[in-house]
C-alpha cells in the first residue's frame, strides 16, 4: 500500500530493539484512491509500476511455473481421480509452506530484525485461550491446513475439470492476445472488489460471531494468520475464481486468481512493513491498511489502492489521528443507537 507525504514522521519503531516493545507506523499516512482527473501521465506510470512490481509480477511468475511444471495435463484432469487431486493438494501444501516460511522464519523464528518495522509491539500469542491449543501459530496452522488448502484445492480441481471438459469458455493467447492480457491485468483489481464484497457481510454480527471471528482472533497478525479462516469464509474468499467459469479465460488466468488469493495473504498479514535482507536489500510488504483492520475492526474492509472501496463508503482509515477520531465517533454513535434501540424494545 502506497503512502503519501502529508504526515510528519510518526515512526516510533526506528529505535526498536529486542528489549523495547515499540509499534511501527509507516512514516507517511496511507494514501487514498488515486485521483483520476486531471490525467497525470507520470502518476499513471508510477501507479502501474507499484501495481505490478514486485508482487503481482511475482504471483504471475509463480503461476506460470506451477501451471507448466506442477499441474497435471488437461487430458488427465478430464475425469476425477484421487492421484492427480492428491498431487495438487500436496503441491499446494508445499507451495504454502515454502512461501510462508520465507517470511515467517526470518521475521518470527530467527527474528532477524527484532521489532524493526513491526506494526504490533508483541510476538505471536502463546498460552492464550482465544486460540486453538492456546497457541496462535498452531491455531493458524490448523485452520490453514485443515480448511484453507482443502477449499483452495477443491476450487482448483473443479476449475481444471471444467476447463478439461470444455465447460468453460476458453481463450488462447495466440488468438486473442489483447483480451488475454487485459484479463490478466484486471484479475488482481477484480479480486480487490470481490474481497470487499465478501468481507463486508461477514462483519454482520451473526456471521462475525460464527465465521469471521476465527480470522479476527489474530489482532496481532503473522504470515500464517493470512489463511487462518473458518471454512465458510474460505468458501466465500476463494469463490473469486468462479469468474473464470463465466468470463472467457485461459487456465493461467484462473491459476493467477488462485495464486494471488492463496499467497498474498502471507504478505498481507506479515505484520512488518518490510523484510530487511541486508542494508539496501528490502522486500516491501506494506500492508498497514489491512493491519489497521485487524487492530480496530471498524475500518479498511477493502484492500486499498485503486480499489479503495472504503474511501467510497466512508470507512477508510489512513492511520492519521483525524481518521482514528472519525472511526471512534462512528463506533460510539453505533453503540449508542444499539443501546437506545435495546432500551425502547
Ligand atoms: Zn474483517
Ligand atoms: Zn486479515
Amino acid at each position: 500500500m502506497e503512502t503519501n507525504d502529508i504526515a510528519p514522521n510518526r515512526n516510533k519503531g526506528r529505535t526498536a530493539d529486542k528489549e523495547r516493545r515499540t509499534e511501527w507506523q509507516p512514516v507517511h499516512f496511507l494514501q487514498g484512491p488515486p485521483k483520476l482527473w486531471p490525467i497525470r501521465p507520470l502518476g499513471i506510470v508510477k501507479w502501474l509500476y507499484h501495481y505490478l512490481v514486485p508482487w503481482n509480477l511475482f504471483y504471475l511468475a509463480v503461476s506460470v511455473v506451477v501451471m507448466v511444471y506442477l499441474t497435471p495435463s488437461m487430458a488427465t484432469m478430464k475425469t476425477f481421480r484421487w492421484d492427480w487431486i492428491a498431487f495438487i493438494f500436496a503441491r499446494n501444501c508445499t507451495l504454502l509452506i515454502v512461501f510462508v516460511s520465507c517470511l515467517h522464519v526470518p521475521l518470527y523464528v530467527k527474528k532477524v530484525q527484532g521489532f524493526d518495522r513491526k506494526y504490533n509491539g508483541r510476538w505471536l500469542a502463546r498460552n492464550n485461550p482465544n486460540f486453538l491449543f492456546k497457541n496462535q501459530l498452531l491455531d493458524n496452522l490448523f485452520w490453514t491446513f485443515t480448511s484453507a488448502v482443502p477449499v483452495w484445492t477443491a476450487y482448483e480441481v473443479l476449475t481444471w475439470w471444467m476447463f478439461a471438459n470444455g465447460y468453460i469458455p476458453y481463450v488462447s493467447l495466440s488468438e486473442h492476445p489483447v483480451y488475454f492480457l487485459a484479463v490478466l491485468f484486471v484479475t488482481p483489481l477484480f479480486l480487490g472488489v470481490h474481497f470487499y464484497l465478501i468481507h463486508r457481510p461477514i462483519h454482520w454480527p451473526f456471521l462475525y460471531r460464527w465465521v469471521h471471528s476465527v480470522h479476527h482472533a489474530n489482532v496481532n497478525v503473522g504470515p500464517w494468520s493470512g489463511l487462518s479462516m473458518h471454512p465458510v469464509e474460505l468458501i466465500l474468499y476463494f469463490s473469486g475464481v468462479l469468474i473464470h467459469w463465466i468470463v472467457p479465460s485461459h487456465p493461467i488466468h484462473a491459476m493467477l486468481n488462485l495464486m494471488i488469493n492463496s499467497l498474498s495473504t502471507a504478505k498481507g498479514h506479515a505484520g512488518f512493513e518490510k523484510l530487511i535482507i541486508k542494508d539496501g536489500i528490502e522486500i516491501p510488504m506494506e500492508d498497514y491498511y489491512h493491519y489497521l483492520h485487524h487492530r480496530y475492526f471498524e475500518c479498511n474492509y477493502s484492500v486499498g489502492g485503486i480499489m479503495n472501496v472504503d474511501a467510497w463508503f466512508g470507512t477508510f482509515n489512513d492511520g492519521s489521528p483525524e481518521a482514528m477520531e472519525k472511526m471512534n465517533r462512528r463506533v460510539i454513535s453505533r453503540q449508542q443507537k444499539a443501546q437506545s434501540e435495546g432500551q425502547s424494545s
